[in-house]
């Protein structure tokens, strides 16, 4: 494959003050004038970060927040999306999502392609109308999906640690891998991606012009590009030709979105995200959002490969590069510590399936943690899920009860652990919001993330402490063998000089043959121990 040559070659028309060449100047138009973004206010504007914080990000925070509008309505952002994979929050009404504070939804292009179909929903009049929701929507490219399901790269594209993973037979994993006991599911070449339905084994293409087909008959407001996603542990050639597919596929995907723009008269306009890949490398990131960037797209994904301990930076990298006037969506991320650091480094939305999937294993979101509900000392716990919540959940309904709910297996078990889910991940993000817009953001993150993860840091702590202390004790031991060993010694030391004394007294009195033979029998020691002790000694 030409590609990562061809890479190279182009590499050259992106960066600054090549010979012969323009530096490209970044789009900042709206294809359309329902779909736009108003940026509010600054992060660092209202907020005087410390240099210490500003250290600890690695560089200055992009966070700010702004108005998406849409033909659907309008999202204040920074704003928590909760996924609705098949055109539904699982067990949640749209009015209750509604009722909880959410502004938009997203919902799945791989999914709704394979059930009930994309004419469906186009028929329906859109994804929106189709599942009762007159909000903003959002749909990923499938993509993802495409990739993912079913070849086993899920569970190493989640954010973990990967350093030094190997596959079943002891190799580092490389580009060829799926996970032991999975057949590859998706052939990707420079044209599209042949994967199998995880449903029924069926063979489907996807290509970017399918996908753009497919996310315009579905009708949502944002849509994104179709991408080829790679894992951490692909090469770095292999991350080369994958971006390079990307960005040949987001020019097509630009191009059948506006055929098919001008084609749907009368639809409400869909507003189409550029994806950004690049994987750990800083320069391929950088690049992809030189190259996107540049592009008519109404916004940009963050997607793709990231460990949790480089979000961040990654995030920042992008946010960096990206024009300040397009909203930027993090593409599935999971936990609160998370949201906050996509929001300091500048991502407007957020989507995430962890609400809803961590509520129907009876896990629950509170100020102090996560906990969950099936723990013996809630069954006849009368008080909310916590005190202050105010969730159709907690307003009106026990922990005694959902633990009832859930040890009976009860449906409705899942519906009310998601609503007050979905209810504090919505509410922890509007209150991000909140406080960037009255400056108080990082009081606000510090008090937030230092009570939810007080449990965690307090065992932390308990842990360090308990090792302190065995340590001091064994110190302790130490230095006692130390000080008996050195009084041994010091006894046998006088032992010695006093039985010299008396040997030299005999000698001067004329002494006698049989007494200094006697003394010469004498054991080295006498009671005392002179083995040198050592630090693990008990
Ligand atoms: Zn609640």
């Amino acid at each position: 494959m030409k590609l990562s040559l061809a890479l190279k070659e182009r590499d050259h028309s992106v960066l600054p003050h090549s010979p012969g060449r323009l530096v490209p100047v970044l789009n900042t138009e709206f294809s359309d004038s329902t779909f736009s973004f108003e940026l509010g206010n600054r992060l660092t504007d209202t907020a005087q970060p410390t240099g210490k914080q500003v250290e600890a990000n690695g560089g200055a925070f992009q966070g700010r927040t702004g108005v998406i509008h849409t033909p659907h309505g309008d999202i204040a952002t920074p704003a928590f999306t909760p996924v609705g994979t098949k055109a539904t929050v699982k067990a949640v009404l749209p009015e209750a999502m509604k009722d909880l504070g959410a502004q938009a939804l997203l919902a799945n292009a791989y999914h709704l392609y394979l059930q009930p179909g994309p004419d469906v929903l186009d028929a329906a009049g859109g994804l929106g109308k189709f599942m009762n929701w007159d909000g903003p929507t959002f749909t990923d490219s499938g993509g993802f999906q495409v990739m993912s399901l079913g070849s086993g790269f899920k569970k190493v594209i989640d954010m973990g640690t990967v350093a030094g993973a190997t596959g079943a037979d002891g190799r580092p994993i490389g580009d060829d891998d799926v996970a032991v006991g999975k057949e590859r599911m998706a052939h990707v070449d420079d044209d599209g991606v042949n994967f199998k339905s995880h449903i029924n084994g069926d063979i489907h293409r996807f290509t970017p012009e399918v996908s753009m087909q497919v996310q315009h008959q579905i009708g949502a407001d944002i849509m994104f590009a179709f991408d080829e996603l790679t894992t951490l542990y692909n090469s770095r050639a292999y991350q080369e030709e994958a971006l390079e597919r990307t960005r040949l596929w987001a020019l097509r995907c630009i191009a059948e979105h506006q055929r098919l723009t001008a084609e749907r008269v009368g639809k409400p306009y869909q507003a189409l995200f550029g994806v950004i890949q690049g994987a750990q490398y800083e320069d391929l990131r950088r690049k992809a959002c030189r190259d996107l960037g540049a592009m008519p797209f109404d916004g940009f994904g963050l997607g793709g490969a990231l460990e949790k301990e480089n979000l961040g930076t990654i995030v920042r990298w992008c946010n960096e590069e990206l024009p300040e006037s397009k909203p930027r969506h993090l593409l599935g991320i999971s936990e609160p510590d998370d949201i906050f650091t996509g929001i300091e480094n500048g991502v407007d939305t957020f989507d995430c399936v962890s609400p809803t999937r961590v509520a129907r294993n009876a896990a629950v979101y509170t100020p102090d943690g996560r906990f969950n509900l099936t723990n013996a000392r809630y069954r006849t716990d009368f008080s909310p899920i916590f005190e202050g919540c105010d969730c159709y959940t907690c307003t009106h309904y026990t922990r005694a009860y959902l633990h009832h709910l859930f040890k009976a297996d009860e449906r409705l078990s899942a519906t009310l652990a998601s609503i007050h889910n979905e209810r504090f991940i919505v509410k922890m993000v509007d209150d991000a919001r909140t406080a960037i817009d009255s400056g108080e953001y990082f009081d606000y993150r510090d008090e937030f993330l230092g009570k939810y993860y007080a449990k965690k840091v307090a065992q932390q702590k308990a842990q360090e402490e308990a090792a302190a202390r065995k340590a001091a004790k064994d110190a302790e031991r130490a230095a006692a063998a130390q000080a008996r060993w050195e009084a041994n010694m010091k006894a046998k030391a006088e032992s010695e000089a006093r039985r010299a004394a008396e040997k030299s007294a005999r000698g001067q009195e004329g002494g006698a043959d049989a007494s200094a033979q006697a003394e010469s029998n004498q054991p080295e020691t006498d009671q005392a121990d002179t083995t040198k002790p050592t630090s693990d000694e008990k």
